[in-house]
Formats: structure tokens, C-alpha cells, sequence
């Protein structure tokens, strides 16, 4: 590991907020030689990270202070308001990177108040566990001025793969809630499908490696259809809607026949059945799209 070197109590970055989270942040930052400050509500919090070099500030007002960058990891925006509204004055000519999560509005909403105040300010999103922060598992997503991110690009790269994402400060959240959905729409998949081996004496690491190559494959799936969604166009080069939907009937009387549950087939069957009533038995998957722009309920 780098020694950090402060000078008169200065650094290079300050982290506020030492949860699981914010630990792991300011340990990678210390890992890759970065000078940081630490400060966090329960001080103790802070002991492992002194011991491997951080200063710790006795305030907020004063980690805002000791660095240009400002990194917040709090629970959610509120907290980072509380912790932050009272410190525009020392925050003034400051770059904020929130890495707390929330929502776009919240974002774009903060973004506005640091504009306020003169504070240079990235909205992120952490799409990692603490303990793959600072590796190569680890990608962290930044929305914000191109410059800004230019800017703090370097220290950035210290906690995982940084992706600048435009400069609309809503984008981090976005992506973030997007990509979370995508993961608990694998991961209910995968938990039906082992449920329904389940009746057939099939364990779930038996069927593991099935489903992660099925996986595998559906990316390439994504690959084709975002092509096509942007084109606005659906041709079925390889299974047409009509296709799919005979599938799901299959799924939902295995289920039924199993004593499984059969709740997510039948909702994803109820989303096909309505495309198909529009007129898109003949397209490809990629035409569900419209099924996700138009709520119905
Ligand atoms: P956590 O362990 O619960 O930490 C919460 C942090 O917020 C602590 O530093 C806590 O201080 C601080 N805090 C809460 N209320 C406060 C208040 N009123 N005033 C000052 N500080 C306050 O949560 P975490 O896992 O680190 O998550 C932090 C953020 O990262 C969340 O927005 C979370 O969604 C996001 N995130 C987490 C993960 C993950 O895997 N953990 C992954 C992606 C994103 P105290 O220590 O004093 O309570």
C-alpha cells in the first residue's frame, strides 16, 4: 500500500459518511495513495481508516475544508442535505461527489442547490458491494459536467471503472434504479426456475451453471433488441412474440402442474398477451418495449 502524505492537515479528498459504503470508499482512496480526510456522525467508525492513514476531522465543516473534493456517502439525500446545507460557505468552490443513492429528481434537485451555492457538484451511483470497491468489479457511474468529471477523473478511478454519463445530473440515478431492476429481474427468474427443478430433485448449484450460460446468452439478446428499439423497427430474425407467448404457457403449466408459484409467468404472459392484442404476435421480443412506455395500470 502508498503511505498518503498530508501536508498541514490539507488532503486531497475528504469522504463524509463512514458506513459500510463510505469505509470502503475512503479505504480505497487511502489503498491507492490518495491523501484523505474522513468524517462521520459516529467517530469510531473512522478508527480502521486512521490506523491506515486518514486524518480524521472533528467536524463536517472542518473535512470540508481539508480537501477540493468532497466525497458524501450518507443514507440517503436528506442526510446529505443535513449534513451539507449549513456548509455552503466552506463548500463554495468545492467539487461535491455524491455517491449516495436516490432518485434522478433528488439529483437534478441538488445539482441545482450546488449551482446555488457555487459548488462544482457529480451526481454517482455505485453499481458495487464495499468489498469490491477499488477493483476491477467495482463500476461507479457519474453524471454531471464533463469537466468536472475531467477533473477528479484520476482520484475517481481509485474506488473501481468510473463512467461519465452525461451531463444531466438525474442520469447516476437512472441507470442505477435501471440496472437494479435488471438484476432483480435475473435474479426472480433464476429463483423460479430453481423452484420449479426443485420438484424434480434438481439442486440449485446443479442448475447454476445453466442458467449463468443462459444468461450469458440472453446478453447477446439485449445487444440485437436495443438496435432495434432504437430503430423503432422489429423484425423477427429469430422468434417471433407469437413464439414466445406458446413458451410461456408451457412455463405457467409447468408451474401450476409443479405446485411452484406461477405469478411471474403469468405477469410476463399478461404484458405479451397485450402486445399481442396490438398487433405484435408477428414481431420480435424487442417490441415489448411498448408494453414498458405505456403503464396501463
Ligand atoms: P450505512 O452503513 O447504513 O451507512 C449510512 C451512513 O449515513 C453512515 O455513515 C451514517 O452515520 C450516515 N448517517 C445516517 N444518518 C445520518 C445523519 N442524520 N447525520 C449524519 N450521518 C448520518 O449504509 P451504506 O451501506 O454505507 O450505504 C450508504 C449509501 O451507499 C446508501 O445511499 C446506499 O444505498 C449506497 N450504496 C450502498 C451499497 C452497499 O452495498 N452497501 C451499494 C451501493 C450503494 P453513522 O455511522 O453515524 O450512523
Amino acid at each position: 500500500m502508498n503511505s498518503p502524505t498530508h501536508s498541514e492537515n490539507r488532503s486531497d479528498v475528504s469522504v463524509i459518511g463512514l458506513g459500510l459504503m463510505g469505509q470502503a470508499l475512503a479505504g480505497a482512496f487511502l489503498k491507492s495513495g490518495v491523501p484523505t480526510t474522513v468524517w462521520n456522525r459516529s467517530a469510531e467508525k473512522a478508527a480502521t481508516l486512521v490506523e491506515n492513514g486518514a486524518l480524521l476531522a472533528p467536524s463536517a465543516a472542518a473535512a470540508v475544508q481539508a480537501a477540493p473534493l468532497i466525497v458524501v456517502c450518507v443514507t440517503d439525500y436528506d442526510v446529505l442535505h443535513a449534513v451539507l446545507d449549513p456548509l455552503t460557505d466552506e463548500l463554495r468552490g468545492k467539487t461535491v461527489v455524491n455517491l449516495t443513492s436516490g432518485h434522478s429528481d433528488g439529483a437534478r434537485e441538488t445539482a441545482t442547490w450546488a449551482a446555488g451555492h457555487g459548488i462544482a457538484y457529480l451526481d454517482g451511483a455505485i453499481m458495487a458491494i464495499p468489498p469490491v470497491i477499488g477493483t476491477e468489479h467495482a463500476t461507479l457511474l457519474y453524471a454531471g459536467a464533463q469537466d468536472v468529471f475531467d477533473a477528479h477523473e484520476a482520484a475517481l478511478a481509485s474506488l473501481g471503472t468510473a463512467a461519465h454519463l452525461g451531463d444531466d445530473h438525474g442520469l447516476a440515478s437512472l441507470y442505477d434504479v435501471a440496472l437494479l431492476g435488471i438484476m432483480w429481474g435475473v435474479l426472480n427468474s433464476f429463483l423460479h426456475g430453481v423452484a420449479l427443478l426443485e420438484t424434480a430433485n434438481v439442486k440449485a448449484s446443479t442448475f447454476a451453471p445453466f442458467a449463468n450460460n443462459w444468461i450469458g446468452a440472453v446478453t447477446n439478446f439485449v445487444s440485437a433488441y436495443a438496435g432495434q428499439i432504437d430503430e423503432g423497427a422489429y423484425p423477427a430474425h429469430d422468434a417471433t412474440i407469437d413464439t414466445h407467448w406458446a413458451t410461456m404457457v408451457h412455463l405457467i403449466h409447468e408451474s401450476e402442474a409443479t405446485g411452484a408459484s406461477a405469478e411471474l409467468p403469468k405477469f410476463v404472459k399478461e404484458l405479451t398477451d397485450r402486445a399481442i392484442a396490438a398487433g405484435r404476435g408477428g414481431d420480435s421480443y424487442a417490441a415489448m418495449i411498448e408494453q414498458f412506455r405505456k403503464p396501463t395500470k
